[in-house]
């Protein structure tokens, strides 16, 4: 073991690239700090934060609430295992349940396994209650969708990134374009269990679907007999200007996947959340997962709960995303600006540059934001930033869009 601790940015990157695997392509800015809508990287420079961890970050970096909130757990028990209650919690499952206006409440760790809870829970709901026939159950989903990265979750996922390689993949799902709610319908079968859709597509590039889209799958679905299960972990708690992103367009879903901003950027916090007589199809030992629920997560989740509770966060989208967008809109060297709240996808003119190539202008420039697919920059800062931080933000943008036009 090497007893010199590596200091700069360079040293840190050729640390990376000796030990770790080449699944990520970060962008060259090694950070070390942050507070808020800021971080500052190992040489001390200061940048805005317009990612927020994919929304992982939706109330800023080490909010004061959420830290004394861990801080106060750390004290007092971290881990059970459920093997045994803990204090924690019921209190967290009572919290979220309030605040979603659900019913019940199962606890996972990440997105994905939530994701896969969920696809579980459909399917022992579709044989145990709906009478599918059995291993016949099948669930619709949506292209382009992001629901994680498990083998079962990339094997419906039409992103040959995701998939190339990881075969063979789950069977017992149908892809239908996403926005079309005709061809949703026409996908159902006596089989199908579930539809699965984000409200608004994040991974794609903030995909808002057609005006009515979600309210008639909800209708299709009611009246076939299938569950409608959202996944709001991007957009959900507060990102989109509502605690759910599915309230915008008044459907309520009979299961909601959570995760990202449910752990307050502090610990990995995800569940399914939804209708009682459904996720109560589970049976003791049937599902489970070790850390799923730990009282350290429990109180981090229940103070989260807590700062949604206040509705402050989501009118801060609402508020800020009607800002930002006004202002983007009217930037030249972008073809479409797309978004809900405080979250949106721009595409960057092709000949001006790729998402990437902007994305590392205005890293060099103090504003970290991430690229999707080719010319789509994603912009979600923290519901923490102020107007004059998205200022910054738009200012920093112009400037890059400029330069890289002008060559
Ligand atoms: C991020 C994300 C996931 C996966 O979450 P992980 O915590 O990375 O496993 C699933 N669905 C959506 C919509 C996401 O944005």
């Amino acid at each position: 073991m090497t007893t010199v601790a590596p200091t700069t940015t360079d040293e840190r990157i050729a640390l990376a690239a000796a030990h770790g695997v080449g699944n990520y392509a970060p962008l060259p800015v090694v950070l070390a700090q942050g507070s808020g809508a800021r971080v500052t990287d190992v040489e001390g420079r200061h940048y805005l934060d317009a990612l927020a961890g994919y929304s992982a970050l939706n109330f800023g970096h080490r909010h004061p609430v959420l830290v004394e909130a861990a801080h106060r757990q750390l004290d007092a028990l971290t881990l059970t295992a459920r093997a045994f209650h803990n204090d924690r919690l019921p209190e967290f499952q009572r919290d979220l349940a309030e605040l979603t206006g659900t019913e019940a409440v199962l606890p996972m760790n990440t997105g994905a396994e939530a994701v896969e809870s969920a696809i579980k829970v459909a399917r022992a709901w579709g044989y145990r209650v709906r009478g599918v026939r059995p291993g016949a159950a099948r669930i619709v989903v949506a292209g382009g969708n992001f629901h994680g990265r498990t083998t079962t979750v990339v094997s419906f996922s039409d992103d040959p990134s995701a998939r190339a390689d990881f075969g063979p993949f789950t069977p017992g799902f149908d892809r239908v374009p996403y926005g079309d709610a005709a061809a949703l319908e026409a996908a159902l079968t006596d089989d199908t269990v579930a539809v699965l859709i984000e409200p608004v597509q994040g991974e794609a590039g903030v995909i808002v679907p057609p005006p009515g889209y979600l309210a008639e799958v909800r209708r299709v679905t009611a009246e076939r007999g299938v569950l409608l299960v959202l996944d709001e972990i991007q957009s959900g708690l507060a990102r989109a200007g509502a605690t759910l992103c599915g309230d915008l367009s008044g459907v309520r879903a009979d299961l909601y996947t959570l995760g990202k901003a449910l752990g307050g950027g502090i610990v990995p916090v995800s569940a399914v959340a939804g209708r009682r007589d459904v996720l109560g199809v589970l049976r003791p030992g049937e599902h489970g997962s070790t850390f799923g629920g730990n009282p350290l997560a429990a109180a981090v989740g229940s103070a989260v709960c807590g700062l949604l509770a206040t509705g402050e966060y989501q009118a801060a989208a609402r508020d800020l995303g009607g800002y930002l967008g006004e202002r983007l809109r009217a930037l030249p060297g972008l073809t479409a600006v797309r978004g809900v709240g405080l979250w949106f996808g721009v595409d960057v003119d092709e000949g001006i540059g790729s998402g990437r190539e902007v994305c590392v202008e205005l890293a060099r420039r103090g504003v970290l934001a991430k690229e999707t697919h080719g010319v789509t920059v994603r912009l979600s800062p923290p519901l923490v930033i102020t107007r004059d931080e998205l200022d910054v933000l738009v200012d920093t943008f112009a400037q890059v869009l400029g330069d890289l036009s002008r060559g």
